[in-house]
């Protein structure tokens, strides 16, 4: 037996009972390519570029989710750039585009939260290697989101310095304790900041402490970093929330140099992770790399 709700045109989730895990069935994503055929659709003059820009946003062409639910955000017209190479002007385009969105989306009466997040790498399933990032407007509060909101358990002041991997301003980067990925960083203000929308978000200091640590990463190897990034934020659902915070996740993918790191059969069949790197000797070593001037 599977409980089937309201997820919008196209979409269809249903609750699985004996693990209780929602999952979407989007079976018209299975006709989307892999790769495109003809140039990137993302450069200038591409099939979702056709004019100048320095950043942008538009509806997916492929969604997850019905009833324009999902947007897919560029961060540069430059192909080959990464998200730390922008520099933190750069990157402060990317998040006032991250946070005008979630103004947009999130002004919907049919929205509860917006997920702001990215994929990096073809390890982690981009298909496209063109720097970008993208939203979901869900119609509820994902059950991730929700956890940290009621527990209220995420505390950047009290984070042992042996975790701290970046400052910038009021942003604080670190590797959780209980870190389940290699090289997991996660960011957060010390001042309380609900959202990006929020006028107490300091953007610049965002996009900086993003830029250090993205740089970070991508050095701890020489290579680039695949990663999962995500950020969680106050929901749009009218609620009071005085525990939501903006609190950016960043799961790496690689525990050694060409070596990723797989969530595998004993971890899903047990619900345990387990992590090959020491989260504090993750957060030494990254907190030991130059990083970036900003
Ligand atoms: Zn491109």
């Amino acid at each position: 037996m599977t409980t089937a709700e309201r997820g919008g045109p196209g979409a269809d989730l249903r609750v699985d009972p004996v693990t209780g895990t929602p999952t979407v069935i989007v079976g018209s994503r299975q006709g989307r390519p892999n790769l495109p055929s003809d140039g990137c659709p993302f450069c200038v003059g591409g099939l979702e570029a056709p004019e100048p820009y320095r950043v942008r946003s538009f509806p997916n062409r492929w969604p997850a989710l019905g009833d324009r639910r999902c947007e897919v955000v560029l961060y540069t017209p430059e192909h080959d750039q990464t998200f730390w190479g922008l520099g933190v002007d750069g990157a402060r385009l990317v998040v006032d585009l991250w946070a005008e969105r979630t103004r947009v989306l999130g002004a919907r009466p049919d929205v509860d939260y917006v997920l702001v997040f990215e994929n990096r790498g073809p390890q982690v399933g981009a298909t496209i290697a063109h720097p970008h990032g993208q939203i979901y407007a869900y119609d509820r509060i994902p059950p991730v989101p929700l956890r940290a909101l009621v527990d209220g358990v995420l505390r950047p002041e009290a984070v042992d310095e042996r975790f701290v991997v970046a400052r910038r301003g009021d942003w604080l980067a670190w590797v959780p304790e209980a870190a389940g990925w290699p090289y997991e960083v996660r960011i957060s203000s010390t001042t309380a900041v609900p959202d990006l929308v929020d006028d107490r978000c300091d953007r610049d200091g965002l996009a900086a402490v993003l830029v250090d640590v993205l740089a970070r990463l991508d050095q701890r190897f020489d290579e680039p970093m695949p990663y999962m990034l995500w950020i969680h934020q106050r929901p749009t659902d009218g609620g009071d929330w005085p525990e939501a915070r903006v609190v950016v996740t960043i799961a790496s993918q690689l525990r050694a140099p060409g070596t990723p790191r797989f969530v595998a059969a004993a971890e899903l069949g047990g619900g345990i992770l387990f992590n090959p790197v020491d989260p504090a000797d993750a957060a030494e070593a990254l907190r030991n790399l130059p990083g970036v001037p900003v």
